[in-house]
């Protein structure tokens, strides 16, 4: 079994801009990239959860946040970390696209995503945690049987650890 850190991605590792699609908008909160390098080399996955409703509202499309996140890591790399995989919801009840526009089971505060990944990964959900800025990034994680962290935004790396130290996690 491996363990992992679920993290949220907009207002979580990047600064909240709203339908984020271009890297040139992309701003690192702080201590994201510590907290990234953090898990890889404290044995955590580290994987991104996001909800992309902006491919059901057609402002971007799924090649638009693939194209992202291999970006986002292309980053990571020059700072010897990386992004495990990003696991993202591109549907919206609303959405304007037809085929997104559905009531789906991976829009957090669902758990599809969290247990898609936790099946690929063989991850064990008790020694797992999800960090997010939102309610609905601790409900996903809370449905999916792993516990969530609420970030205040100010720094991940801290809130990271101290939300690993509060369980006696294994930080060698
Ligand atoms: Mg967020
Ligand atoms: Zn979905």
């Amino acid at each position: 079994m491996s363990k992992a850190v679920f993290f949220d991605r907009d207002g979580t590792i990047n600064v909240e801009v709203g339908y984020l699609s271009n890297f040139d908008q992309f701003e690192w909160i702080d201590g994201a990239i510590d907290a990234i390098k953090f898990c890889n080399r404290n044995g955590y996955l580290a994987i991104v959860v996001t909800n992309q409703s902006g491919v059901a509202r057609g402002y971007y499309t799924e090649a638009d946040v693939v194209k992202l996140h291999n970006r986002i890591n292309e980053e990571l790399a020059k700072h010897g970390a990386h992004i495990d995989d990003f696991f993202y919801c591109p549907h919206h009840p609303n959405g304007a696209v037809e085929r997104y526009a559905v009531d789906c089971q991976c829009r957090k505060p669902k758990p599809q995503l969290i247990l898609d990944a936790c099946r690929k990964y063989s991850i064990d959900k008790s020694q797992s945690i999800m960090i997010g800025d939102a309610q609905r990034d601790v409900d996903a994680a809370n449905n999916a049987g792993v516990r969530g962290v609420l970030f205040d935004g100010i720094n991940l790396l801290n809130t990271l650890k101290s939300a690993l130290d509060r369980n006696d996690y294994n930080l060698d």
